[in-house]
């Protein structure tokens, strides 16, 4: 027999494995996934930089490196992060194996049993996983159409010391909502003067199906207290495992001390291939041709799905990113949808909801699913909610 796992892996995490599964269910429609669309990867370009860049190194492409990353590639993301408002140095920029790696560093630097964690509700499953993992104490903050709701969080602040807060500001998974100007400004304010960390979570940005990009959160932190998370994994590839993590410098130098016991360093031949891969082609073209795709997958969706719900559901018109949000009236179980009418699947909410397990709301995924998937999904779905409310 082995040994009983860590206190900290004991617990049920089974809100992971049903996504993934729900994801592949055969004869079903799914718009359970979160996966990028595969015939947008830019494959050819991406093994052609591999190629080049191989024959350009010598053999110090496959020796350890710096636990910050490639350097070339971290100054392209100090501009890149310029952009958005963040002004650092490539020493505040660490390369991440995805930013779900990020997550988890700063969970495992950040919390110790029972300390204040407050998370957007609803929120992303796989942050909610890697902090239960810690067993905090989770305060769950409403969304609003305008992101978080900052007068409870300062509620919350007011009466519990809050160790760290988790958002994601732009096309929020799972509602796909957008944090305002005027929150993210004020966020930054709240996070220095109550002593917590803000983790902004940031992977979907580019998305962007229309108009204009707001400056990170970061921008406006002047304490050091708010911490950027980017991604390549829904603009290039998941596969390539690339992230990027942007703190201050004493943040940083415990994170790079956290990660030498971790996995020592980014991979440079991964580093180097995206390095190439930017040095060769116009990112924002590739980026534009997604947004393409996705803005017409968004548009089908809201279209079937405001022509096969009944008017007693409300969901999210997002202007970006990969999900929508559906509401159901307060007594229905989403869940019980799934399991009667399985020929459509999405993620249902209770996993989403660390305190609450609110359960009648459902995230629908557009984006890897094609227009005629989308229609009869749409159509499966609204059948389905009709019967379980009608009948
Ligand atoms: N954060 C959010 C909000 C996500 O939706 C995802 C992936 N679905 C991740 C992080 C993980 O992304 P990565 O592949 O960069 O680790």
């Amino acid at each position: 027999m082995i040994p009983r796992f860590s206190k900290r892996f004991e617990r049920d995490s089974s809100g992971l494995e049903s996504l993934f599964t729900l994801s592949e269910k055969k004869d079903a429609i799914s718009f359970a996934g979160g996966y990028p669309a595969e015939e947008l990867f830019p494959k050819e370009e991406l093994d052609a930089a591999f190629l080049k860049r191989s024959e350009l190194t010598d053999n110090s492409v496959y020796q350890y490196s710096s636990a910050l990353g490639y350097e070339p590639l971290r100054a392209k993301i100090r501009t890149y992060a310029k952009r958005n408002g963040i002004d650092c140095e490539i020493e505040n920029i660490m390369i991440t194996q995805g930013a779900q790696q990020g997550i988890n560093f700063l969970a495992d630097l950040f919390l110790d049993v029972g300390d204040g964690m407050a998370v957007e509700a609803p929120t992303y499953i796989g942050a909610l996983e890697a902090f239960a993992a810690r067993s905090p104490e989770f305060y769950e903050i409403e969304m609003q159409d305008d992101g978080l709701n900052l007068d409870q969080l300062e509620e919350v602040c007011k009466h519990h010391q809050l160790k760290m807060l988790y958002t994601v500001p732009n096309f929020q998974n799972p509602t796909g909502i957008c944090m305002s100007l005027a929150k993210r400004k004020r966020l930054a304010k709240m996070a220095s003067q109550y002593d917590f960390l803000v983790i902004e979570d940031d992977p979907y940005r580019e998305l962007r199906y229309e108009g204009v990009g707001l400056p990170s959160i970061k921008a406006f932190d002047m304490s050091g207290n708010v911490v950027t998370l980017g991604s390549c994994s829904k603009i290039l590839s998941p596969a390539l495992r690339t992230g990027w993590l942007i703190a201050d410098e004493t943040l940083m130098n415990a994170l790079k001390n956290l990660r030498l016991a971790s996995d020592c360093n980014p991979s440079s031949v991964v580093g180097q291939m995206i390095d190439e891969y930017l040095e060769d082609n116009d990112i924002n073209e590739h980026i534009e041709e997604i947004n393409d795709l996705y803005r017409d997958r968004r548009d089908a969706m809201i279209e079937g799905l405001k022509r096969y719900l009944p008017e007693e559901c409300d969901f999210t018109e997002p202007l970006g990113g990969f999900f929508i949000w559906l509401e159901l009236p307060e007594d229905v179980v989403a869940q019980e949808i799934l399991d009667n009418y399985g020929d459509v699947t999405f993620i249902e909410s209770s996993t989403l909801f660390p305190v609450s397990h609110r359960r009648n709301c459902m995230r629908l995924n557009f984006t890897g699913v094609n227009d005629e998937e989308i229609e009869e999904g749409c159509r499966r779905l609204g059948d389905a909610i009709k019967e379980t409310l009608y009948e």
